[in-house]
């Protein structure tokens, strides 16, 4: 599913990504639609490339067709109204998109331990319709280590993380809420997209889902 799926537009990234069934979600689709990506990566001119871009202080902003696949892994997750915990935020780019899908009645923390990295992604999440959930509140970005979480907005409906765990954070899955879903990818040398699942009676699943690639959770 690799590199299939540059376009030379956002609109038209967006579509050959639905087209070769990486994003499965409309609701996903939609809200990328809003942000471009452009406004998160160095590189202006390969924004559209399916491949992800170095941004710095040893982070990337993931290829477009990883943000895909996990937003449809979580769009059951990231209903309006809905709690959602971005670790690893770095560029900002999937905390907008997840503030516009849960919208003014949810809540979108956005969690990353380079403050340089926080200022920049603000600064860009300020120039998407999710700038207006930033300023009203309903969007914030932290500096802080993500393996803790942040427990003050939780539990979260919705766990992504962009940076790969040597193991399953603890405090992370205890952040979880009962029903809800996390996405981590877990592992050194060879790491695993897991999905968590905390079914209601608080019973946790993991099912790994592909082999990945992502910088280390440090
Ligand atoms: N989803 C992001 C991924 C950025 S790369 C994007 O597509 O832009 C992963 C990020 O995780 C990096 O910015 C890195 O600084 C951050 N990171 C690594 N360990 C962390 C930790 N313990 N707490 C918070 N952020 C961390």
């Amino acid at each position: 599913m690799m590199w299939r799926c540059h376009g030379a537009t956002n609109a038209e990234l967006i579509s050959n990504l639905q087209n070769h069934n990486i994003l499965t979600s409309p609701e996903a689709a939609f809200a990328m639609c809003k942000v471009d990506r452009r406004l998160f990566v160095p590189d202006a001119r390969l924004a559209y490339n399916d491949a992800p871009q170095v941004i710095g202080y040893a982070a990337t902003i993931s290829a477009p067709h990883m943000h895909s696949f996990c937003l449809s892994l979580l769009a059951d997750y990231l209903k309006p109204g809905n709690v959602v915990l971005d670790v690893g935020s770095g560029s900002g780019y999937l905390t907008a998109v997840f503030g516009l899908m849960v919208g003014e009645t949810g809540h979108t923390v956005g969690v990353e331990r380079i403050s340089e990295l926080v200022e920049r992604s603000i600064d860009a999440i300020k120039s998407t319709p999710a700038g207006s959930l930033l300023e009203k509140g309903h969007l914030v970005v932290h500096v802080a280590d993500g393996k803790l979480g942040w427990e003050a907005c939780g539990p979260y409906d919705a766990i992504h993380v962009g940076a790969a765990a040597a193991e399953l954070p603890e405090a992370l899955v205890r952040q979880l809420k009962p029903g809800g879903r996390m996405v981590i990818p877990v592992g050194t040398n060879s790491q695993e997209l897991v999905i968590v699942d905390k079914s209601l009676d608080g019973t946790v699943k993991k099912t790994n889902e592909l082999g990945v690639r992502y910088v280390p959770l440090v």
